[in-house]
C-alpha cells in the first residue's frame, strides 16, 4: 500500500462522512487519500460477526437510515437496485412511560441485508485508503503527523477531532468543549423468534409486529430492533441500545450493561426465554448533544470538519456533510 503524498488531500476517518467526502473529491479530480484507524470502513455503521465465530453479522451501530435529500435518494436507489439496501418499514412500535404500546408511522426506514457497513464499503470502492492508520496530530500547513497535505478533513465525532487538532488551527475552536452522548449496544441471540406475534404487557389486544421499538422514558433502554427482520434473514437476534445514562455507568466495562439490558428487554417484550448469547459494544461518542450550525466547516488553513454532528445526527446527514465538504475543498483548490 503506497504512503500518503504531499499533493494529496488527506481525509481522516472512514465512516460514511469521510468516505463520501473522499468520493466527492475523487469525482472532482482532486487526489485524495483516506486514513482509517480500523481495518474496515464503516465507523458507526457497524456490522460485526457476532458471536465472532457465527459468520452472521449484526448491526451494532446505526439501526437503519432514512432518505430525504434528493441526491442521497439517488444513492439509496442505486443501493436498492443492486441489492445492497432495502426499504424496511415506515411503522415502528413505541413504548410509553405509562407502559402502553403504540404504532408510530414516520419516514421509510432503510436497511441493508448484508449489514449497513456494506453500504460504506460500496461508496469506498476504488478510493485510496490506508487502513490501520491512526492519526495522532493535525497541525498548521496543514499537516497530518508532520506530513504536509493540500487540505485535511477530520470526519469523526468532535471529541475525537479535538484530540488531534493543534490549538492554533481555526478548526480546533469549532470542536472544543462539545459534548457527545454514549450508547452501549447489546446484541441478544435467542433459540427462536419468541417475539414474532407478541402481545407484550401494556399493548392493545392486537399482536405487535416488533420490527423496532422506541422505548420512551426508560432508565436503561432507548430502542430495541429486530436484527433478523431488518436484515431479512429472520435470525432470532435483537439489538438494544441503552440510554446515555445507563451507558455512562459502564464505559469502563461495557459487559456490565448486559444484565440490566436483558432484564429490561425481557420485561418490555414479555419474553419467556433467556438469550442464548449476548454481546455488548460501547459507543463512547454515539451522537452529539447539540448539532453545529451549518453543514460542515472549512477554515483558512484548509482543515475541514464533517460528519453527523453537522445537523440531525444520522447517516444521511453524515453523507451530505462529507459530500458538501469534499466539493467545497475541490472548489477552493481549483480542482
Ligand atoms: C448506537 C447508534 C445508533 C444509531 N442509529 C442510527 C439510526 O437508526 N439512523 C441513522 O441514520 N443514524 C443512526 N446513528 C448515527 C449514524 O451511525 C452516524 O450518523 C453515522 O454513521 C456517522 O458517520 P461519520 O462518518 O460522521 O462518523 P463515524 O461513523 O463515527 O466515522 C468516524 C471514523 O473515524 C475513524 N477515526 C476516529 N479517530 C481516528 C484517528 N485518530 N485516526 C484514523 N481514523 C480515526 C473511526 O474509526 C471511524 O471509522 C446511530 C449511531 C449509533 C452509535
Amino acid at each position: 500500500m503506497s504512503a500518503p503524498e504531499a499533493q494529496d488531500v488527506l481525509v481522516v476517518g472512514g465512516g460514511i462522512s469521510g468516505v463520501a467526502c473522499a468520493r466527492a473529491l475523487t469525482e472532482s479530480g482532486t487526489p485524495v487519500r483516506l486514513l482509517e484507524r480500523a481495518h474496515r470502513v464503516g465507523g458507526r455503521m457497524s456490522s460485526k460477526p457476532v458471536p465472532a465465530d457465527a459468520g452472521r453479522v449484526v448491526d451494532l451501530g446505526a439501526a437503519y437510515f432514512t432518505v430525504r435529500d434528493e441526491e442521497f435518494a439517488a444513492v439509496a436507489e442505486s443501493w436498492r437496485r443492486r441489492g445492497f439496501a432495502v426499504p424496511w418499514t415506515d411503522t415502528l412500535a413505541s413504548h410509553e412511560p405509562d407502559g402502553s404500546w403504540t404504532s408510530k408511522s414516520g419516514p421509510e426506514r432503510w436497511c441493508a441485508p448484508g449489514g449497513l457497513r456494506t453500504l460504506v464499503d460500496d461508496l469506498a470502492r476504488d478510493l485510496r485508503i490506508s487502513y490501520g492508520h491512526t492519526v495522532t496530530a493535525v497541525g498548521p500547513g496543514p499537516a497530518v503527523d508532520g506530513l504536509a497535505a493540500r487540505a485535511v478533513v477530520l470526519a469523526m465525532p468532535d471529541p475525537q477531532a479535538a484530540r488531534l487538532l493543534d490549538p492554533a488551527l481555526g478548526a480546533a475552536a469549532v470542536v472544543a468543549g462539545r459534548t457527545w452522548q454514549p450508547v452501549i449496544s447489546v446484541a441478544l441471540g435467542y433459540g427462536h423468534r419468541g417475539w414474532e406475534h407478541l402481545t407484550p404487557p401494556g399493548s392493545s389486544s392486537a399482536p405487535l409486529r416488533l420490527r423496532a421499538a422506541f422505548v420512551n422514558g426508560h432508565p436503561d433502554v432507548s430502542l430495541v430492533a429486530d436484527d433478523g427482520d431488518r436484515r431479512g434473514d429472520l435470525a432470532p437476534v435483537l439489538v438494544a441500545h441503552t440510554t446515555a445514562e445507563r451507558a455512562r455507568q459502564h464505559l469502563d466495562d461495557p459487559d456490565g450493561a448486559i444484565a440490566p439490558v436483558v432484564a429490561a428487554v425481557t420485561e418490555l417484550l414479555g419474553l419467556t426465554d433467556a438469550p442464548a448469547w449476548t454481546h455488548a459494544h460501547r459507543w463512547s461518542y454515539a451522537s452529539p448533544a447539540e448539532p453545529h450550525d451549518g453543514e460542515f466547516s472549512l477554515d483558512d488553513d484548509l482543515v475541514g470538519l464533517c460528519g453527523d454532528g453537522w445537523g440531525s445526527p444520522k447517516v444521511e446527514t453524515a453523507w451530505r456533510s462529507g459530500t458538501l465538504l469534499g466539493r467545497a475543498i475541490a472548489e477552493r483548490l481549483g480542482g
